[in-house]
């Protein structure tokens, strides 16, 4: 025991701490897609139609309402000619086809590193693999990817459908993945796959995105230490939901998932010492702020950072989008502008 504890002998023991998870809250695709939207409605002048919600979180679509947007679950619900955001979570290809039908004018905010895993599918379908992809049954991008090459993907819905998969030629069968996974149970999902199909395929490149991958790796940092983990993210947010079961399978006592800090039960914090904080890729910032400041209301102390990565990517806004803001005369960066949602300044 140091000299300080002994001074101050229950003051160490006692004192309620916050980890702080870094990086957390929005990636590049996230911001590239709301300031999408932003600038579209400043552009164009509402209504401008999204095609489902523009990222999986509750707080960015009802504000993004507000402002304009109109969320819409099929591109038959928008009215022919008007302009149509598509999601960041990617679209088949009939849903351009659709779109082209209706006249609507379209801006594709789907996230380039989910456009890269289009591509690699497109690829693997023309030289006849099979395809197996690795993801959340229903998941909107898994449905966007399947509809690049439906007759050549199959979904492997985690380690247990294993069971399930049949393919044509065992000698010819790649893996592909849902950008938003939990790593370990995804590389589980590939061993028990290689076992079946020994000369099974690995894609060209990580398709669990970057940002999946840091968020992951700071909780796993942190969760021996926490007593509770609270993940800030929508229940329909994959990457969000995942890191809630991450930080619980690498020692979190307990972990919660919350939209606001005002879902949070005073009950979870019963004898809690260290509270873990972090959120989802499609989190603004001012509702990681309100759970600090619940938590400091409750005698938990500054927040730590705990540092598991650098981020610096950021994504140029869709070509379609940056065209007609440089023919207005307006800035096509992807700055954020003042209030933006993308610039957290925003309280619910
Ligand atoms: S979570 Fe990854 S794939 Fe999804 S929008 Fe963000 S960067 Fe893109």
């Amino acid at each position: 025991m140091t000299d300080t504890a002994q001074t101050h002998s229950d003051a160490p023991e006692q004192a309620k701490r916050v980890l702080l998870a870094a990086p957390r809250g929005y990636c590049a695709g996230v911001d590239r897609a709301v300031v999408a939207v932003e600038k579209a409605l400043d552009l164009y002048g509402p209504p401008v139609y999204v095609r489902k919600q523009i990222v999986h979180n509750k707080h960015v679509v009802t504000t993004l309402e507000k402002r304009g947007a109109v969320f819409v679950d099929e591109t038959e619900e928008v009215p022919e000619g008007s302009t149509v955001v598509f999601s960041a979570h990617g679209v088949a290809p009939v849903v351009h086809d659709e779109a082209k039908s209706l006249s609507l004018k379209t801006i594709d905010a789907t996230c380039p590193l989910v456009t890269k895993v289009h591509r690699e599918a497109v690829r693997f379908a023309k030289d006849d693999f099979d395809i197996l992809l690795i993801g959340h049954e229903g998941h909107e991008e898994v449905i966007g990817t399947s509809g690049e090459a439906p007759e050549h993907i199959t979904l492997v819905d985690g380690p247990d459908d294993v069971a399930n998969v049949e393919v044509r030629d065992p000698e010819k069968v790649v893996w592909l993945s849902q950008t938003t996974l939990s790593v370990d149970e995804t590389m589980e999902t590939v061993r028990r796959l290689r076992e079946k199909f020994p000369a099974l395929q690995d894609p060209p490149s990580d398709d669990i995105c970057y940002a999946t991958q840091n968020r992951q790796l700071a909780v796993k940092q942190m969760a021996e230490d926490c007593d509770l983990m609270l993940v800030v993210g929508s229940r329909n947010s994959s990457n969000s939901v995942r890191l809630v079961e991450v930080a619980v399978e690498h020692g979190s006592r307990d972990g919660h998932l919350v939209d606001y800090a005002d879902e949070i039960d005073e009950s979870w914090l019963d004898g809690v010492r260290t509270v873990g904080v972090t959120s989802g890729a499609s989190v603004p910032e001012i509702l990681v702020r309100e759970v600090l400041e619940y938590l400091a209301a409750r005698g938990y102390g500054d927040p730590e950072p705990v540092v598991a990565a650098e981020e610096s990517l950021l994504f140029a806004l869709p070509t379609e989008l940056r065209r007609d803001l440089k023919a207005a005369g307006m800035s096509d960066k992807m700055k954020h502008d003042a209030g933006s949602l993308a610039d957290a300044g925003q309280l619910h």
